[in-house]
């Protein structure tokens, strides 16, 4: 059923591949622009015979590049974006007396399954955008007209770690002037596909940089790869926001790892704020049955639908259940963040750029119409 497929992990059931309609789109006289999601960088290497981990963004941007696609940026910088209003959205909920705790709402696989098993509790979510939702959108508005191209004749390509962001892709809601945020997503294993049906030799790609504007990313937007990281990511601005001081130690160990469900307190301006993190469906009904009956409070949740987070996706190298293959991803992911000279997502400069250029406010107008969705109570299944 779609809802299965939305949510399944492991990809088990059957999955339509997109691979034709991305080598129809750059065949085309369209505009194609591509973007690759955090925990493709440290997966992809695996189709090509390198270790679980191997950190391969230059290659990739290099082998997309090759592929023929008009530019090639990074969801990264759209993880950044989310960020930005995410902790606004955390920030306002905090000092205004909003609903809490706040749950993220970058993974599909699991807003679908909040949408059908708790649409009694629908006003928790965030209601950012996932981070490639968010570029789609940004890249039809304000790219389209920085690059004279019109937003209909602009596809946008998601190379994903995911299944259920096909879906999520179709959603009416994502869309903008009546075109779709994304057209078109394929997989980090669709993605090794044609690479390898165009011939190019992967291992001996020399490294390449993403384009720009959209194409610049922190260490925060790295870490949304894996589970925790997204609320690390947020915690690294809100503090700042909240304290108006420097965050030195940009690393919350307590959020991280493999345990099914973790927590930290953080405290911000004498007040301790709780966090939880989980991974997998079965965690998180758990956590959220007892938020229901009143039994747990917290003040920010984040919730991803496959074990170990985006780095252990169904459109991923299978994996086949070994953890330390997991591991050694997770690994790969916080050594780009510690790789990176900008680690909050609020000191991108291209993010500053955006705002100040055209979205205005972070949470503002502007950014609600085109960051910002809504959700859809269903059917229990
Ligand atoms: Fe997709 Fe990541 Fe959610 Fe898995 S955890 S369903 S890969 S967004």
């Amino acid at each position: 059923c779609g809802q299965c497929l939305a949510v399944c992990p492991t990809a088990a059931l059957t999955e339509v591949n997109n691979v034709s309609k991305v080598w129809d789109a750059i065949n085309s006289k369209k505009y194609v622009v591509v973007q690759t999601a955090p925990a493709v960088r440290v997966a992809l290497g695996e189709e090509f015979g390198m270790e679980p981990g191997t950190v391969v963004t230059g290659k990739m941007a290099a082998a997309l590049r090759t592929l023929g696609f008009d530019k090639v940026f990074d969801t990264d910088f759209a993880a950044d974006l989310t960020i930005m209003e995410e902790a606004s959205e955390f920030v306002h909920r905090l000092e205004h007396g909003g609903k809490l705790p706040i749950l993220t709402s970058c993974c599909p696989g699991w807003v679908k399954f909040f949408e059908h098993q708790f649409s009694d509790m629908l006003d928790i979510p965030s209601s950012c955008k996932s981070p490639h939702e968010m570029f789609g959108a940004v890249a039809k508005t304000y790219l389209a007209e920085k690059l004279d191209v019109k937003p209909e004749d602009m596809i946008v390509v998601s190379v994903m770690p995911c299944v259920a962001k096909k879906y999520e892709s179709a959603r009416p809601e994502l869309g903008h002037g009546g075109t779709k945020d994304v057209d078109i997503v394929i997989t980090t294993r669709e993605l090794a596909q044609m690479i390898k049906e165009a011939g190019i030799n992967f291992n001996e790609l020399e490294d390449q940089d993403f384009d720009n504007p959209l194409g610049e990313s922190t260490g925060a937007s790295v870490i949304f790869g894996t589970t925790g990281g997204v609320i690390e990511a947020a915690l690294r601005t809100a503090y700042e926001w909240l304290t108006k001081e420097t965050l030195e130690n940009v690393e919350f160990e307590a959020l991280r790892g493999l345990d099914g469900t973790k927590e930290a307190t953080v405290n911000i301006n004498g007040q301790d704020i709780k966090i939880a993190v989980t991974h997998g469906l079965g965690n998180a009904r758990a956590l959220l049955e007892k938020i229901r009956a009143g039994e747990a409070e917290y003040h920010a949740i984040e919730i991803m639908a496959c074990p170990g987070g985006c780095i252990g996706g169904g459109g991923q190298p299978y994996h086949h259940g070994d953890l330390s293959i997991l591991s050694r991803r997770i690994e790969g992911i916080y050594s780009e963040d510690r790789a990176k000279t900008i680690r909050k997502s609020h000191e991108n400069p291209m993010i500053k750029q955006l705002y100040a250029e055209y979205l205005g406010e972070p949470y503002g107008h502007k950014a609600h119409e085109l960051l910002h969705t809504t959700y859809t109570a269903r059917q229990k299944m």
